[in-house]
């Protein structure tokens, strides 16, 4: 099959959370499944030219409620792999250094940008004259497509029968702007309402995906069952329960030629699951990057958005508490400024057992997966979550909220599991200050009983989550997709 596979970021060109990761690995996966994908995503000021130029296809412009937007269309490789990146540059719009927003604040015309992305995304198939089965979207950035592609194109013979796919990879992020934004978007009066792109009087980019695509999927089953509740749903819980019959749940792979201890350049000394002593050297090496005293105390690695979605305000208000036990702490983040400030704080009070690095570091997150004893990911929800897999194919035992992705991919450490060999790591309950530190407890007691814990580091080393299999559950998605492309649901239905 022909796939175009639009999406805001993709690594290592341009990388803000899990989609980046997922669009990085997810078409080269497909293409050794013999398919062939072309990546779009835009041309960001910070888009360096990795290993090769960029080749430039030509121009074209669209025009959205009278305005023309000029692009002009851009190519490369996938760094080792088969896959086409095309990257679709307009200066004023993209040239700019972050990719939704600077110094904490998001672009006031970030509906603008991706408006015309999304529009700009359906012409590539006629400049680069090619004719993808599927167009593939992720996300509120690209959602629009899906609109575009009915107002606009659904009786243009290259896109009448064209598969849709939209994946949801967090649903708390819907790309909500004020309903008077709605006109700059050129679309028909009529998709300003509940049943289109219209949410309690806004503008809700994400609702074009949802509304206007053949079929839907999420990054675990898990998560594609909790948005269909209020708990999770932020509100659309009613359009995916509308669609439940369309909305499937795959869990994301981990791209394990960038995830893997035996050959990631960015150690100090490798390990795989045979030869575990590189982990002790790395461990070590993290320590005195992070300014924490070379102890045998079980060390805990954080890597995250800081905000409350990732439990970080959980970390926060059991933080005393923690920083009573006999542990060390690395914290990675960046996000919310009340919370970077009170971890700042936290650590001058707890300089031997706290480390705390505000950035986005991707060697750094490396370092800390692999020479942390324990890796925490308490988050309130987590569509799929990527850390907790790189954690256990790092031999870094996870402690995780039982929810989404987190529930899909570790296995708690109950004496039954214990006993058959088959616990990965720590699965809690409540969203709850005190379940967490219960939780660590009982992993730090876990820790001193070394035979136990080799074996639980071991099998998380040998769990296998590879794009592959997953690259086959979309292989089915896109089928499911083209069957239905001759159907696609129409506003006024859902
Ligand atoms: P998200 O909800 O943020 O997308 P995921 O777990 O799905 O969460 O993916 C997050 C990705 O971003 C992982 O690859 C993680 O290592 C990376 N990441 C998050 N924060 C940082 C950071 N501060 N520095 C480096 N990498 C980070």
């Amino acid at each position: 099959m022909k796939i175009l596979y639009a999406a805001s970021e993709v690594s290592p060109f341009a990388k803000t959370g899990g989609l980046a990761d997922v669009a990085g690995s997810l078409p080269t996966a497909l293409a050794r499944l013999g398919h062939e994908v072309k990546v779009v995503m835009p041309r960001y000021g910070s888009v360096d030219e990795i290993r090769q130029p960029l080749k430039s296809c030509g121009g074209f412009s669209v025009r959205l409620a009278g305005k023309d937007y000029p692009f002009t269309l851009w190519t490369c490789q996938l760094p080792d792999s088969p896959v086409e990146v095309l990257f679709l540059s307009h200066d004023g719009l993209f040239g700019r250094p972050g990719l939704y927003q600077e110094k904490g604040k998001d672009y006031p015309d970030n509906l603008e940008r991706f408006a015309a992305f999304s529009r700009a995304v359906l012409e590539v198939p006629k400049i680069m004259n090619w004719r993808p089965d599927v167009l593939h979207g992720n996300d509120w950035q690209t959602a629009p497509v899906f609109a575009y592609r009915r107002a606009h194109l659904s009786d243009d013979p290259p896109y009448r029968r064209l598969g849709m796919l939209f994946t949801i990879h967090n649903l708390g992020y819907q790309g909500l702007f004020p309903g008077s934004e709605f006109p700059k978007l050129g679309l028909p009066p009529d998709y300003f309402a509940p049943a289109a792109l219209e949410f309690y009087g806004k503008v809700n980019l994400l609702k074009a995906g949802l509304v206007f695509s053949g079929v839907l999927n999420t990054v675990s089953e898990t998560y594609s069952r909790e948005i269909r509740s209020p708990e999770f749903g932020y509100g659309l819980e009613g359009v995916l329960q509308a669609r439940r019959s369309d909305l499937f749940g795959i869990i994301n792979g981990v791209d394990y030629q960038q995830w893997n201890p035996a050959h990631d350049p960015t150690l100090v000394q490798p390990y795989d699951v045979r030869n575990l002593k590189g982990k002790r050297v790395c461990r070590e090496a993290l320590q005195k990057e992070c300014h924490l005293p070379i102890k045998e105390v079980p060390l805990i690695g954080m890597i995250t958005r800081l905000t409350a979605q990732k439990g970080m305000d959980l970390v926060i208000e059991a933080l005393d508490e923690l920083m009573r036990l006999d542990l060390q702490l690395v914290v990675l983040g960046s996000g919310e400024p009340e919370m970077e400030q009170k971890l700042k704080s936290a650590m001058r009070r707890y300089p031997e057992k706290l480390s705390v690095r505000i950035g986005f570091d991707e060697p750094l997150s490396h370092r800390i997966e692999a020479g942390a004893d324990l890796f925490l990911m308490p988050s309130r929800y987590e569509p799929c979550g990527l850390n907790q897999m790189y954690s256990l194919r790092y031999g870094t035992v996870p402690i995780v909220r039982k929810t989404g992705g987190l529930a899909d991919t570790v296995i708690d450490a109950t004496s039954s599991h214990l006993e058959a060999g088959t616990a990965t790591g720590f699965v809690f309950g409540p969203a709850s200050a005190h379940a967490l530190l219960t939780t660590v407890r009982l992993a730090m007691k876990l820790f001193r009983e070394k035979n136990s814990w080799y074996r639980m580091m071991r099998a998380g080393m040998a769990a296998d989550f590879s794009w592959d299999r997953s690259a086959k559950e979309y292989e089915k998605l896109y089928r499911l997709a083209v069957e239905k492309a001759a159907g696609p649901v129409k506003p006024g239905k859902t």
